[in-house]
């Protein structure tokens, strides 16, 4: 039973084995928006944005189980399907942004896009959101302000608050942002680093969700951009059709980055990442470095796993559905705001949401109702997770094959978590 499944697990992982839920749940299968317990209990996956096609989609399981019978080894050879794979995958990006280096995870996209944007400015300075992930090495670590429990980053790293409207009534959060860019460029400036990147989750995952309006982002990449620096979008959270009407978070913001990170949804849970750059980039990186080796980034494997991706976005029409469930969905939890309700806004982009959880009839974040929403929706067999610095955002984004009558048992379940909790 579980408490069995609990011991073996912390038992093998020992301190670093983070679960979600205290009860944590003891997982057989999924399929679609959905996962199943070992008792046949069902949840509906509005947690997770790696299944972005659908969990255990047939188009992935097969594409791998053919390339891995006919070839896969490391990354030194001439082999089609690779060259395949990063053709169709840059055919997604804006002209300039030409070259792809594939890696295995997030974290290594983005300690590779650091290492990118020193080479090319010779400047070391980074600028990032208060509450950024970035991953899980040293480098990205020094600028995961949201990883450390004193929020605190390294000398040459700046924080900038997230735009946020909902709660300070700012009429222009992209402005504002803009001029707190600003202000860390000149700092970085004074303390003698100079400005090497603005790194942005274009969805901000772990600040808060903030997508709109749009044009957001454009003040602040100016700003960097005429500094000399580089602007990386980390398109981890919302790249590969999320935000509906773009395969890429930064679509909607009118801006174009000098380097794109991507991981999580790229291969629909196989493990492959990548960063895509202009050519003169890469080149200063290489020419640095003596070029660049990852044993297993963008082999054969990660190859076939990434087309079936891209063919199934497009053959399914998901970024159609994600921005028609998307708005569906946006009005069926708006419909739950008001008067008395604990859920103060809805936001975000196509299939990613983030619902502000509040004391009723005011605009004060409550953490602990949002907890009582996450274990209630848990009972009810849907999972969703918090964001933000007060953990009362639930951040809501199911696969992109999200339907209506899962729309349906979401919003039928929130409304009944949300009830006892109202005034
Ligand atoms: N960037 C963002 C925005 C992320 O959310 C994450 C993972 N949560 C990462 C980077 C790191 O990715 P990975 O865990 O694959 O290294």
């Amino acid at each position: 039973g579980l408490a069995a499944a609990l011991a073996r697990r912390r038992a093998s992982f020992g301190a670093a084995s983070v679960l979600f839920y205290d009860r944590p749940i003891h997982m057989a299968r999924a399929s679609g928006a959905w996962m199943y317990d070992v008792d046949g209990r069902g949840y509906l996956d509005l947690y997770n944005n790696v299944p972005c096609i659908g969990h255990s989609h047939p188009a992935v399981a097969e594409a791998i189980a053919r390339q891995a019978g006919i070839l896969n080894t490391n990354t030194r050879y001439l082999v089609d399907i690779v060259h395949d794979y990063a053709e169709r995958l840059l055919a997604e990006f804006p002209a300039g942004l030409d070259n792809v280096v594939l890696t295995c995870t997030g974290s290594e996209s983005n300690d590779l896009a650091l290492r990118m944007a020193e080479a090319f400015t010779g400047r070391r300075g980074v600028i990032v959101t208060e509450l950024a992930y970035h991953g899980n090495s040293s480098s990205t670590t020094a600028i995961s302000p949201g990883s450390r429990a004193d929020r605190s980053v390294p000398a040459h790293v700046r924080t900038v608050p997230p735009p946020e409207a909902f709660r300070s009534g700012d009429a222009d959060p992209g402005a504002s942002f803009g001029a707190a860019v600003q202000a860390a460029i000149d700092d970085l400036g004074r303390a003698g680093f100079g400005i090497s990147a603005l790194i942005i989750d274009t969805i901000f995952s772990s600040d808060g969700v903030y997508a709109a309006p749009e044009g957001l982002l454009v003040p602040a990449v100016e700003a960097v951009q005429a500094a000399g620096g580089l602007f990386i979008a980390d398109e981890v959270q919302p790249g590969f059709g999320r935000t509906g009407q773009s395969m890429w978070g930064f679509g909607a913001h009118g801006v174009t980055p000098d380097i794109v990170t991507m991981g999580k949804p790229m291969g629909n849970g196989f493990p492959m990442s990548g960063a895509v750059t202009r050519p003169e980039i890469l080149t200063a990186f290489c020419a640095r470095n003596a070029g660049y080796f990852n044993t297993f980034g963008g082999n054969p494997l990660a190859a076939a796993a990434g087309l079936a991706v891209l063919d199934t976005l497009k053959g399914e029409g998901l970024l159609a559905n994600a921005s028609a469930m998307g708005a569906h969905l946006r009005e069926g939890v708006r419909g739950l705001c008001g008067e008395g309700s604990v859920i103060g806004d809805v936001r975000g982009a196509g299939l990613f949401l983030g619902v502000e959880i509040s004391r009723p009839g005011t605009r004060e974040p409550d953490g602990a109702a949002a907890r009582a929403v996450i274990n209630g929706l848990r009972e009810r067999g849907v999972m969703v997770g918090a964001t933000g610095p007060f953990g009362n955002v639930l951040k809501v984004r199911p696969p992109l094959c999200f339907n209506r009558d899962d729309a349906a048992a979401f919003l039928t379940a929130l409304a009944e978590v949300c009830v006892p909790l109202a005034r």
